[in-house]
């Protein structure tokens, strides 16, 4: 038996293990960081270790480390588990492509092509829009800027920047804003944080008065950030009355939906993004949403050109054949690339695009279940609102910090929380898609035993 063969007889094995793991004990065994290094053996060695050793030490480490695929992991924008996804991110590991050139990729150029294109059409935007894959939605955000900031002024690739720039988001939106302003040179001062209104959507109003206020002061407008799916309250920023001033100012708008954009797939939702065809960028996470094995991020831009002008490099030694539109490294940050287009494609391709459908509106079906579950119990306050799959709550008034942290380290379940304004509460997500409206009342049912077990949590 070949070498490979073996080992992945024991990935089958430990992957066995572990989704057995998770049926029995859905939250991980909770090690304390100050124990970590005394608990397992992470310590890397002069001498090789034994394969039973090997294989014993990996099961403890897969034991303790957090289950996010389960139906008790609510902690995150991301949860569960897509089948036919993963089995997309296991190609892309043994055929361990870069994605760079066609000669190095292929079909899989040809796969990523067609995720854009179709993501592209779901937009709305026409002819010349494309697209890359960036690590993240962080990186998706990065790259919107500094296309933005070089549209703005060209001359920054060489020269470096010289103007005042200023750049506009809601105070709701994600910190990644913060630090691309200072990576691209504008400068974290330089963020102007918009008011958001009772909802968690930024207002309009606010953001006019604060551009033509930076323009009397010699600043230079650049680029608006609107959120689709803020990360607290999983509101949606009024894209149509937002790109009305970015036309009126000429200012990039790129819509960051890391979180919720992939709401395009939906008839149902789309709604919410009414006016992105006038973005000039666009980016969601397909493994928030859409359940991808992490990291899937899609960056599309309105005009290819804009791509080119801030990521391409010549580079003889690399682009030797093929044309540029097949060859990705042109528009990419990076130069070797992992194949994360794959694992979507998969799914997309096993599902259809009517399949992606259901796994958005099953999301919102699953929070409605949930608010509607807060809604008519007293013993709850609600905090979020409708079109949102997050579902923000107290319980009996019980300090939010407090009952999540006793859920984590009693292994009852893995809930987070969040603020907005004065407020503070739990945050539930629905965007396991796995999971049915059962397993979400199961959720508050195994939180309710939990707090009559523990009155003292009601002080
Ligand atoms: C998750 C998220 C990001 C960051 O995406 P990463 O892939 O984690 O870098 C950015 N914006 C919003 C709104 C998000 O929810």
């Amino acid at each position: 038996m070949s070498l490979i063969k073996a080992d992945l007889d024991l990935f089958n094995e430990l992957v066995e293990g572990l989704l057995n793991e998770e049926s029995d004990q859905p939250v991980a065994e909770r090690i304390a960081a100050t124990e970590l290094y005394n608990k397992l053996d992470l310590d890397l060695n002069e001498e090789p270790i034994l394969d039973d050793e090997f294989k014993s030490t990996m099961k403890e480490v897969l034991a303790a480390t957090p289950k996010t695929a389960t139906k008790l992991f609510f902690n995150q924008l991301f949860g569960g588990r897509q089948g036919k996804a993963i089995v997309g991110d296991l190609l892309a590991v043994m055929l361990n492509n870069s994605m760079y050139t066609y000669k190095v990729a292929g079909p899989q150029v040809g796969i990523e092509q067609e995720i854009i294109r179709k993501s592209c059409d779901l937009v709305g935007y026409g002819e010349g829009s494309n697209g890359t894959f960036p690590t993240g939605g962080s990186m998706s955000n990065y790259m919107a800027l500094i296309m933005a900031r070089d549209r703005h002024d060209l001359s920054v690739r060489s020269n470096g920047v010289s103007k005042r720039m200023t750049v506009y988001t809601s105070k709701e939106s994600h910190y990644s804003n913060a630090k691309n302003a200072s990576f691209s040179g504008v400068g974290r001062d330089n963020v102007r944080y918009i008011d958001s209104d009772e909802f968690g959507r930024l207002i309009p109003a606010r953001l006019e008065e604060q551009i033509k206020q930076d323009i009397i002061d010699g600043f230079d407008p650049i680029y608006v950030n609107c959120t689709a799916g803020t990360t607290v309250l999983g509101a949606f920023d009024p894209v149509n009355h937002i790109a009305d001033i970015c036309e009126k100012y000429d200012l990039w708008l790129h819509i960051d939906g890391a979180y919720c954009g992939s709401v395009i797939f939906s008839d149902r939702y789309r709604h919410l993004l009414k006016g992105m065809e006038r973005s000039d960028s666009f980016s969601y996470n397909a493994h928030k949403m859409l359940g991808t094995p992490m990291t899937c991020s899609i960056l599309l831009v309105k005009d290819k050109k804009d791509l080119h002008n801030s990521f391409s490099n010549d580079a003889d030694y690399l682009y030797q054949t093929d044309g540029d539109d097949f060859n990705l490294g042109k528009t990419s940050f990076q130069c070797g690339r992992r194949n994360d287009a794959l694992k979507f494609w998969t799914l997309w391709k096993s599902v259809g695009t009517k399949g992606i459908k259901k796994i958005v509106d099953h999301q919102f079906a699953l929070a409605d279940v949930a608010l509607r579950y807060v809604r008519n119990n007293p013993d709850y306050t609600l905090y979020s609102f409708d079109d949102s799959i997050s579902i923000c709550f107290n319980y009996k008034g019980i300090d939010a910090n407090k009952l999540c942290t006793a859920l984590y380290e009693r292994k009852i379940t893995v809930v987070g929380f969040g603020a907005f304004g004065k407020d503070e509460f739990i945050r539930l997500v629905t965007i396991n898609a796995n999971n049915s409206p059962d397993d979400i009342l199961n959720f508050f049912r195994v939180m309710e035993d939990f707090v009559d077990a523990n009155p003292e949590l009601l002080n």
